[in-house]
């Protein structure tokens, strides 16, 4: 009992598993499984792609955008260190100095290259009275100015001070600001503070916009460039605030919409900075990135997807192929097995003396002689199919009369199925025709090949016409009949190996399916063609057609 439990729940083997789901899909289902155990994971791993690079893209463009922005605020941050370096040193007057006397003797704070880039130094004292000197560089001295568009600027940026001055309020820090109200005069001011962080006077020096455009923005850019590794495709531009381009390097050629545009700071900070791709915006370039994988992800599935196919093609050619050569064995016996039960019970009538009328003899010699030669043709067939499949099929060309070679066919397959009926009429050409050079067997057989089908599928029919004409160029032998006919889909596989129509009338019909594709092995080697006309229900014309010029294989060839 327990023996026979385990039994029962011992699991099925591989193989017993494999043959079960075979068993249940059928052939074409497991081609199907096959085929959609490719394409499903092909298809999942598609849109996974598809969505990481949709992913990609976002990012991808962000991170360029985001290298635009690092760049901008690297230059700004140049500009800025420039010059708030530059006034630092400048501007480091001592607030003792802020006396009546004493601020004419201050001097701009000690740089190896002086003024450059600012057009003005000056002071402010709250001390006494309001009082605005100016250094002059020529005489190295400190001086009243006189009114003017500086002066007025001037003082309209250090009013507020001087109230601030006036209420002796401290002045909590000493940090340079800008002020760039007017901007024709852009300032940096320095508050100097005495010992009770009072505020004594200012210190200040005015921008020089050449040199800013020139050299300082130049030079800022320029400085970035090794950081970034500039590929001359980045265009840097910088806008003023009325939005006119005062300097712009790298790419030329109008700049693409989508790059980023950065504001300066500390000085001109209305003026803003805009660094574009001149051959793409981040975006497009990562649309570019995202379309160059995605379609390179797409052909490679569709080349797998290709190699799917083919497999499963050929697979299914093999197993349509494996079909009709077991349909094939058992035709082949079929066929065998009729003529000789055929010849044995007509030989053992004749040895056991039961025919005597002479007449009788010969009617059942001739159907011996009848079924012998079609066991001959079908073994020749086979023989030759094997010949043929395996590369061995020699072909002997030797120069003969085609008409003859029909003549003598028809002569001996006539004797075959007069018995049935059949009436052959033969056309020869009335000229003889040019001697062409063939394989006299070989030909010989595939006209009998072709009476033999005209015979089995003319149905109630029973006359056959065979056809022999030329000209200077061609032979063309024609063997019609007015039977069954062939489906207008299953003219071209008629001639494959094995293959028969498998409908109506023709399943009654004894046959292995090698005829037509040895007549096309032969015609073929001939260097001919073979032509089927045919209409259902209606009868076929097959046409041997052989050329007679050059071309023509020597005398002993394999095929
Ligand atoms: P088979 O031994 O089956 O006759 P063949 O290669 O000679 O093999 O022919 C292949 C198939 O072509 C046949 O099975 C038949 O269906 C079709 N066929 C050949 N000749 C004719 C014909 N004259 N009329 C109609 N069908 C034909």
């Amino acid at each position: 009992m327990a023996d026979e439990t385990s039994r029962q729940d011992a699991p099925e083997s591989p193989g017993k598993v494999r043959s079960l789901i075979r068993r249940a899909l059928g052939k074409r289902g497991v081609l199907w499984l096959g085929f959609l155990a490719a394409v499903v994971p092909l298809a999942v791993m598609l849109v996974v792609q598809y969505l990481w690079l949709v992913d990609l893209e976002k990012s991808s463009s962000m991170a360029r955008r985001m290298q635009l922005q690092k760049r901008a605020s690297v230059i700004a941050k140049e500009v800025h260190g420039t010059y708030a370096g530059a006034a630092e040193k400048l501007l480091a007057v001592p607030a003792s100095r802020f006396t009546d006397d004493g601020v004419r003797l201050i001097r701009p704070g000690a740089r190896s290259d002086g003024l450059a880039g600012f057009r003005r130094f000056f002071v402010v004292s709250f001390r006494t009275r309001d009082y605005l000197l100016f250094w002059n560089e020529t005489s190295q001295t400190m001086e009243v100015p006189r009114l003017s568009d500086e002066t007025v600027a001037v003082w309209a940026a250090v009013s507020p001070w001087g109230v601030r001055a006036k209420r002796g309020q401290p002045v909590a820090s000493t940090e340079l600001t800008v002020d760039e109200r007017d901007g024709a005069h852009r300032m940096i001011l320095k508050p100097i503070v005495d010992s009770g962080k009072r505020l004594v006077g200012l210190a200040g020096v005015i921008v020089d916009e050449g040199t800013f455009t020139t050299e300082v923005l130049p030079k800022a850019i320029a400085a970035t460039a090794a950081a970034f590794g500039d590929n001359g495709d980045l265009r840097i531009a910088v806008q003023d605030a009325r939005g006119h381009t005062v300097l712009a390097r790298g790419a030329a050629g109008a700049p693409k919409k989508g790059g980023v545009t950065w504001r300066l700071s500390f000085v001109y900070t209305d003026w803003w900075l805009s660094l574009t791709d001149s051959r793409e915006t981040p975006e497009s370039w990562a649309r570019r990135n995202f379309t160059f994988n995605l379609s390179l992800s797409a052909a490679l599935a569709l080349a797998l997807l290709a190699g799917v196919l083919l497999v499963l093609r050929t697979a299914s050619r093999e197993m349509a192929l494996s079909a009709m050569k077991s349909d094939f064995v058992s035709n082949v016996s079929h066929e065998l097995r009729t003529p000789i039960a055929s010849i044995r019970v007509f030989g053992e009538l004749m040895r056991l003396g039961r025919v005597s009328d002479p007449e009788k003899v010969r009617e059942y010699g001739g159907h011996i002689e009848t079924e012998s030669r079609r066991l001959t043709q079908l073994v020749n067939n086979i023989l030759d199919f094997s010949r043929i499949e395996s590369g061995r099929k020699v072909y002997v060309f030797a120069e003969a009369d085609v008409a003859e070679v029909v003549r003598e066919a028809v002569a001996t397959f006539d004797v075959r199925v007069a018995s049935a009926g059949f009436r052959i009429d033969l056309r020869l050409p009335e000229k003889p025709l040019p001697p062409i050079r063939i394989d006299r067997a070989a030909i010989d057989q595939a006209v009998c090949n072709l009476l033999d089908n005209a015979v089995k599928y003319s149905g109630e029919s029973r006359d056959i016409e065979v056809r022999v004409e030329g000209d200077e160029r061609r032979v063309v032998i024609a063997v019609t009949d007015h039977g069954i006919g062939i489906p207008r889909e299953e003219r071209e596989r008629v001639f494959e190996r094995f293959h028969r129509v498998g409908t109506g009338l023709v399943h009654e019909v004894r046959g292995v399916g090698l005829g037509l594709a040895i007549v096309r092995h032969v015609v073929d080697a001939h260097g001919g063609k073979v032509a089927l006309e045919t209409e259902l229900g209606a009868g076929s014309t097959f046409s041997l057609v052989l050329p007679i010029a050059a071309g023509v294989p020597g005398p002993a060839q394999p095929a």
